[in-house]
């Protein structure tokens, strides 16, 4: 990107100063040094500056003058995100969302909300969950992440097997283009044929797009029964496969079905600094069966209970007590903070593959690591396929760990892809797998990608070098 507009930040400085007021364009360094990356490994760079806008006119105001002085504008929620989307790769304006925290109105006639982009995602469901609806959606991060990086990423969850990802529940949105026009489509509707879907071509653009400055979504009746099943497996293969046992079985579709290896727990376990209620083996499956009558969830979760028996698990814990099933979740959520916590790098692989194909993901994935000699997690929502690996550098040597780990990342991704799968399942593409998109899509994709990305902005402004590659 040719940095002539490098002269013109002192110029758009001033505006954006007059547009959102002075405290909240940030210049200083020590000031924008948490803007400068996100939760991915080593994606880093400094803005020129950092805007905070409070409303859909401020941004637009913000994003109209950047694109009259030609200069890059980086959307941000609240920087959780894992591929380096949110990082300003070529420097430029940092349009923070922080503030745009609100929820607008949760309609319990239409069951639907309207929320601004940076509510927290797990705020948003606390406010929903008071009125008895829900909002599937959850993410691991839904504590530290909001819901336009959400809406941004397509984020998906634990819940998503059973309930879908983000796209799944959007039915408006409100968008800055990049040329500072405000578009509003959609709206409190379940359904909508007029014309191309427009709003969906938003869901999962990295930002790429515009900024979303506020999200309709709809809401479900919150389920008033659940039970968590912790089931414990000796052996990592079994566990694997009787991931597809659950989802074959008949007449039942759990909630959740999340894997977690040996390794991963302990590592939780060593982050918690306190037992978890259950002993660390091979691998585990946390299941979780919900739904409207008590009755049928416990007669369903004794189903799944005796399918996992039948195919070798060693136990089968249900957690009751509130206490017990919050910390079974904690002890699942932790895991990628844990694993930071105990090696400075940790890389993560969030590949996708048909649910049938996980335990040849999850075997090929070992053997791959362990050929390598690296450290290797296994975590993920793997009831929808969807399987993050976590690579940690712990005290590998630089010259060892540059030799060996761009190739193991590179064949994790192109086995998921012989498995018939994606090499990215919820956390996107932003610079950090950039160079695989061409393995991972044909030609004609890509180019018709860069014709849409080039049809809305033309300008190349709306952060550029992430999701695409021109
Ligand atoms: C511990 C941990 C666990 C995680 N677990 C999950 C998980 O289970 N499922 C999952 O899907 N992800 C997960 N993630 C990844 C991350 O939390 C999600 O991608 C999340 O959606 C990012 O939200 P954010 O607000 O932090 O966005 P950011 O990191 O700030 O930005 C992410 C992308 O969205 C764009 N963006 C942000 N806000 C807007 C906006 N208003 N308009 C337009 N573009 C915008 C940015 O430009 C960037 O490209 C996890 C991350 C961590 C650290």
């Amino acid at each position: 990107m040719a940095s002539e507009w490098k002269r013109n930040i002192p110029k758009a400085r001033e505006s954006l100063m007059e547009i959102v007021g002075e405290s909240h364009v940030l210049c200083e360094d020590t000031l924008m040094e948490p803007y400068s990356h996100d939760e991915s490994p080593v994606v880093k760079a400094m803005p020129d500056l950092v805007v905070r806008p409070e409303s859909a006119q401020e941004v637009s105001r913000v994003v109209k003058t950047c694109a009259e002085l030609g200069v890059p504008v980086v959307p941000r929620g609240l920087g959780t995100g894992l591929t380096g989307g949110s990082v300003p790769t070529f420097g430029g304006v940092v349009v923070s969302l922080e503030r745009m925290n609100s929820v607008v109105e949760i309609d319990e006639v239409n069951m639907m909300a309207v929320v601004q982009p940076g509510i927290i995602t797990g705020e948003f469901h606390k406010a929903v969950q008071a009125r008895g609806l829900m909002y599937p959606p959850d993410p691991a991060s839904l504590d530290s992440c909001s819901l336009g990086g959400n809406v941004a990423e397509n984020a998906g969850g634990p819940h998503t097997l059973k309930y879908g990802v983000t796209r799944n529940y959007v039915t408006g949105l409100e968008v800055v283009l990049p040329s500072g026009k405000i578009l509003r489509y959609g709206g409190k509707v379940l359904k909508n044929s007029t014309g191309y879907d427009l709003p969906h071509i938003f869901i999962g653009s990295e930002g790429t797009f515009g900024i979303v400055t506020q999200v309709t979504t709809k809401l479900i009746p919150l389920p008033p029964a659940s039970i968590d099943l912790l089931v414990m497996f000796s052996d990592f293969e079994v566990a694997a496969q009787a991931v597809t046992k659950v989802m074959q079985a008949k007449r039942i579709l759990p909630a959740v079905v999340e894997f977690m290896d040996r390794e991963s727990v302990l590592c939780s376990q060593r982050a918690l600094g306190k037992d978890l209620p259950f002993k660390p083996d091979e691998a585990q499956l946390l299941i979780q069966i919900d739904g409207y009558s008590q009755d049928s969830v416990d007669a369903q979760a004794e189903a799944v209970g005796e399918i996992c028996v039948q195919i070798g698990a060693q136990d089968v814990l249900a957690a009751t007590s509130q206490q017990d099933r919050d910390r079974l979740w904690k002890a699942r959520r932790i895991i990628i903070e844990a694993a930071k916590a105990e090696s400075a790098r940790v890389e993560l692989q969030d590949v996708v593959v048909p649910r049938s194909r996980i335990p040849e993901l999850l075997m090929g994935a070992r053997e791959i690591c362990s050929k390598a000699e690296v450290p290797l997690l296994c975590i993920g929502h793997a009831g929808d396929g969807n399987v993050h690996f976590l690579i940690l550098k712990k005290g590998i040597p630089d010259d060892r760990w540059e030799a060996t780990f761009p190739a193991v990342m590179a064949e994790l991704m192109f086995l998921a892809l012989r498995l018939d799968g994606a090499i990215a399942g919820e956390h996107g593409i932003g610079t950090y797998k950039l160079q695989y998109l061409d393995r991972a899509l044909g030609n004609a994709e890509l180019e018709m990608m860069r014709r849409v990305k080039t049809a809305i902005d033309p300008q190349n402004i709306m952060n550029p070098g992430k999701a695409i590659s021109f």
